[in-house]
């Protein structure tokens, strides 16, 4: 073999490297949450998360998943036939590359969603992708990893969602809500923790308080329980 054939070989090895993302599941469901709700989606889960979330309920994804060729991932959201793609996790964005993938999804002419922790940074992330961003309250143990400076990369068409797991959870996302005026920069979601705040009472809070938030409940959860590939 020829130097210029070994480094022909080298960069194609690097290239491919460089266009591929570890994978823990590509399924075809229903959207159960935020904007997009009710649409029919590819949900492409990317495997690997930094946090842990004390009410985290996709651990299977923390670790394993196989690495995918994001040609090969395109080719399988193709294969669905929806209009509506959601790159979750995990945290996806804790793969570089998944900026890539986000990038090619909206050029294929997706409606693109990303959910994502809130504790890494989303200035980067391609402008027409929807951003579901968390903002994680006291209960999550996890409230010290909130990015404060991402609200600041923000887009009306986003999202801040708030998990709450209690009354102090709730107060903690009021007062988030109203000391940074996120809901002036975009929709806000408050979310209760299955079986531990009741979602009747979340809600009553809500509307006693008059916030400008909406409340939500997790579709998927209602229709199959949070079985995975749902
Ligand atoms: S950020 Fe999301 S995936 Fe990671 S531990 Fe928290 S809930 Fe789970």
């Amino acid at each position: 073999m020829s130097g210029s054939d070994t480094s022909v070989e080298m960069t194609t090895a690097a290239s491919s490297a460089a266009e591929r993302l570890r994978i823990t599941e590509i399924f075809h469901s229903i959207q159960g949450e935020a904007d997009a709700i009710g649409w029919r989606t590819v949900f492409v889960r990317l495997t690997g998360c930094p946090l842990r979330c004390v009410w985290c309920d996709t651990e299977y994804s923390f670790y394993g998943g196989n690495w995918r060729d994001i040609d090969d991932i395109l080719a399988e959201v193709a294969s669905h036939g929806a209009r509506h793609v959601c790159v979750t996790g995990g945290e996806p964005l804790a793969q570089k590359r998944c900026l890539v993938l986000l990038q090619k999804l909206c050029d294929a002419g997706y409606e693109v969603s990303l959910e994502t922790s809130g504790a890494l940074d989303v200035s980067t992330v391609d402008p027409r992708v929807r951003k579901v961003m968390d903002l994680k309250a006291p209960d999550s143990g996890e409230s010290k990893r909130n990015l404060w400076s991402n609200l600041d990369h923000l887009l009306p068409h986003d999202q801040v969602k708030i998990v709450i797991a209690s009354r102090t959870d709730y107060e903690w996302a009021r007062e988030a809500v109203a000391e940074h005026d996120i809901d002036q920069r975009c929709m806000v979601l408050f979310s209760p923790v299955h079986g531990a705040v009741e979602p009747r009472a979340l809600a009553e809070w809500i509307i006693e308080d008059k916030l400008p938030v909406r409340f939500q409940l997790q579709l998927h959860k209602l229709l199959w329980h949070d079985a995975p590939g749902h």
